[in-house]
């Protein structure tokens, strides 16, 4: 096999740089398009249009026989890498740092006009590393609070270019060798940049991916998981409670007349209304009870290690607290009330069952006269009466 000459080679490494830009900018632009774009995707966009011209001229530079008049892929360097700091941080939500790093962002550019090449390679990259160690810090900062991998990419990419950098300057400096400094730093520059590519896409992807797993288990109007986020949620507990044996009780909680409430104060209010239940089941349980919205206006408390007198205690205090605090919506009070049903079950837990025996219990206090708490249990129906003494 024939051996490829060194300018094919340079050939397909700017060829493959191309691609990836022009491919990621195919993604950014569908990306773009869509009801829920990503965060921090204008800065982005903007970074590998500004990043598709820095090679371009950087092609241009290597391809011309004499030097340019101004170094373009210095100023671009120095551009790019202010601008994916301004988009890493947009994505991260960490504004801190902007107007310093844009002020030396803006020095460093205007010495363009006057340093000569060796002095402006020491510039350029001086302040590339200060700007790519904040890409590293906020990518980072992002990647473990959101378990975003495509972030930490990002992240080792800016980790690349701190390290990176300076190495190329001090080569300049101690063999004062120009073209072998300026091979570093393109060799580690276009490598980030191919990671910082890559690392984008995945943490859109894994955003996504992350997004439509909560729609699955989570209700969008209250933030409560629903019936199926119920089930994930108490595999482990339920399996405890078999193992041991203990008492497991389902509160069934639905709003009373919650159609008349449509009705009279309108859909909106009516899901704040739902808000306001979800809020008051999330605050009067305990962090080991599960709450969901599993129907229109019906939430399912689910109490491990719970038996019937205890969870009946708990659902009197829900009851009590949402009978006694009208919404005030637009400087209208809404009187709320719920009626609520208990059933309990030792040992081995089939939800669906329980639920519908809650849902039974339920069913009682909505007959004996609503804003009340019924149980169902191993013993005969109890059934406690409300506010109205009924
Ligand atoms: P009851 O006391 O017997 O429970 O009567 P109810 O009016 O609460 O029960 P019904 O089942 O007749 O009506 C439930 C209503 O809940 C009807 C439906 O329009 C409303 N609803 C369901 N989901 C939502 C929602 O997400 N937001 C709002 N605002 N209303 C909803
Ligand atoms: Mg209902
Ligand atoms: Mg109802």
């Amino acid at each position: 096999m024939e051996h490829i000459l060194p300018e094919n080679w340079a050939l397909m490494y700017f060829g493959l740089i191309f691609s990836i830009t022009c491919a990621q900018m195919l993604v950014v632009y569908v990306l773009s398009d869509s009801s829920n774009p990503p965060a921090g995707l204008g800065l982005y966009t903007v970074y590998f249009m500004a990043a598709l011209l820095g090679w371009i001229a950087a092609t241009l530079q290597q391809a011309s026989e004499t030097p340019m008049a101004v170094d373009l892929p210095a100023f671009a360097t120095i551009f790019n890498s202010y601008i994916l700091f301004l988009a890493a941080g947009q994505r991260a939500g960490d504004h801190r740092g902007r107007l310093p790093l844009g002020l030396i962002c803006l020095g460093a550019c205007l010495s363009v006009f006057f340093l000569p090449s060796a002095r402006m390679f020491i510039v350029q990259n001086a302040a590339a590393v200060l700007f790519f160690a904040g890409i590293a810090w906020q990518c980072n900062a992002r990647a473990w609070r959101l378990g975003n991998i495509g972030d930490a990419i990002i992240a080792s990419a800016a980790l690349m270019m701190v390290i990176g950098m300076p190495l190329a300057i001090y080569r300049l400096t101690v063999t004062e060798d120009l073209p072998l400094a300026q091979s570093i730093a393109f060799g580690v520059h276009s490598c980030a940049y191919a990671l910082v590519a890559i690392g984008f896409l995945a943490s859109v992807l894994i955003e996504y991916q992350q997004h439509l797993s909560h729609l699955a288990t989570e209700d969008p109007l209250t933030g409560l998981l629903n019936r199926r986020g119920l089930g994930d949620a108490l595999f482990i507990s339920l399996a405890h409670a078999q193992r041991k044996g203990l008492s497991t009780t389902a509160v069934m909680v639905d709003i009373d007349h919650f159609k008349q409430i449509n009705d009279s104060f309108g859909h909106q209010s009516g899901d704040q209304v739902l808000q306001h239940v979800a809020r008051t089941l999330d605050r009067l349980s305990r962090n080991s009870d599960v709450v969901a919205r599993v129907g229109g206006e019906e939430f399912l408390m689910v109490l491990p290690d719970t038996d019937t007198a205890s969870a009946r205690v708990l659902a009197e205090r829900v009851r009590l607290d949402i009978g006694e605090h009208p919404l005030l919506v637009d400087g209208q009070r809404i009187p709320v009330t719920v009626s609520l049903g208990v059933a309990n079950a030792i040992g081995e837990v089939d939800l669906d069952k329980l639920s519908q025996e809650a849902d039974r219990a339920l069913y009682l206090a909505k007959r004996g006269g609503r804003n009340q708490v019924a149980s169902v249990d191993n013993r005969p129906v109890h059934l406690s009466t409300g506010v109205s003494g009924a």
